[in-house]
């Protein structure tokens, strides 16, 4: 019975574990019955006794050879805490049966081998213990780094590759908070950008795409969110003036390095303002882009959202 609970719980099979049970609880019973049974035949029941003890120690060695083949490091511990014992058992049943000597050598030879079999177990005990604290450990990390893994790809799956904004996923999945606080939704669309493709080239539109980002993240700040909804579609959530502050910003970049002297970038934006969902800033924002579009490019026009009278707000109302 205490070698089923020593040995980890993969390293026998469970038909081995029922088998021992039987042999151990059959072992009890003539035990009992040998010790104080003197309704039945005392050699009848004393043979049996023996002939259990042996197929015990038989179960026992059985199990514990395929559970060391199977790396039970338990079961090694087990072998050789009762390898002494076990000796000593077989001699004390050749003696039951008259084919060795008994007497006192091997009573004191008895009591030794028990006291360093019980030495035997607790440390196999304690290995046992550490086996198990190490699995716990190795279980607690490797869910920690499933855990930081998927951390990572949850903001992996958020972030625009090309310029380390937010996506659209990941803006619209904190905007609701946002627009909440700031009452603000900004749509910023780069103005005649296929023109800048068509003629440097979609590299050149890239390192554009991503100074834009860079600039329209330092307009949201730490209390404000910029994103890239789409190509070369932007959204900022924060303060009322990021609007106009991400028009200028824009339209200062230098861009002599990469489009040559003289050549500057306009963006249009539409801009919401209300207290309300996100849903309906958008459709208000976008529908301003387009009319800052409509009305000549590289201005801002506000407009409240849906639950407010609409007021419309221009800026930079010269056409270039
Ligand atoms: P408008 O002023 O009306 O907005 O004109 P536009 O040319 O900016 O708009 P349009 O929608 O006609 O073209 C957008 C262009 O943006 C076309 C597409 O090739 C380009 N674009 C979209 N995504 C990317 C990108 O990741 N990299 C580059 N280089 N270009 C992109
Ligand atoms: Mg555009
Ligand atoms: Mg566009």
């Amino acid at each position: 019975l205490f070698f089923n609970i020593f040995v980890e719980r993969e390293a026998l099979t469970d038909r081995f574990r029922t088998v021992a049970r039987i042999v151990a609880v059959a072992l009890i019973v003539f035990g009992f019955l040998n010790a104080f049974g003197g309704l039945f035949n005392a050699t009848v029941v004393d043979t049996i006794f023996n002939l259990l003890l042996i197929g015990g120690v038989v179960t026992v060695a059985t199990g514990c050879a395929r559970a060391i083949v199977r790396g039970s490091r338990s079961a090694r511990f087990y072998l050789l805490a009762w390898a002494l014992p076990l000796l000593i058992l077989a001699l004390r049943i050749l003696a039951n049966f008259g084919l060795a000597r008994g007497g006192e050598t091997l009573d004191q030879a008895t009591f030794a081998a028990m006291a360093l079999q019980a030495v035997l177990l607790s440390i196999g005990i304690g290995d046992r213990f550490r086996g198990l604290q190490a699995e716990r450990d190795a279980a607690a990390r490797a869910l920690g780094e499933a855990e930081a893994e998927s951390e990572a790809m949850r903001i992996l799956a958020e972030t625009d590759t090309l310029t380390g904004l937010y996506n659209r996923r990941g803006f619209v999945a904190r905007a609701p908070e946002l627009i909440g606080r700031h009452g603000m939704l900004a749509l910023i669309d780069l103005d005649h950008f296929k023109a800048i493709n068509d003629s440097y080239g979609h590299d050149v539109g890239d390192v554009v795409l991503m100074r834009v980002a860079e600039t329209l993240k330092n307009i949201a700040g730490d209390q404000g969110i910029a994103g890239r909804l789409g190509g070369e579609e932007f959204g900022i959530i924060g303060p009322l003036a990021c609007g106009e502050a991400a028009r200028v910003a824009v339209a200062a970049l230098d861009m002599t390095d990469i489009l040559g002297p003289g050549r500057t970038l306009t963006v249009s934006v539409g801009v919401a303002t209300g207290a309300t969902a996100y849903e309906r800033f958008y459709v208000a924002a976008d529908r301003a882009l387009y009319r800052a579009k409509e009305e000549g490019r590289n201005r801002v026009i506000v407009t409240g959202t849906e639950d407010r009278p609409v007021r419309l707000v221009r800026s930079n109302a010269v056409p270039v």
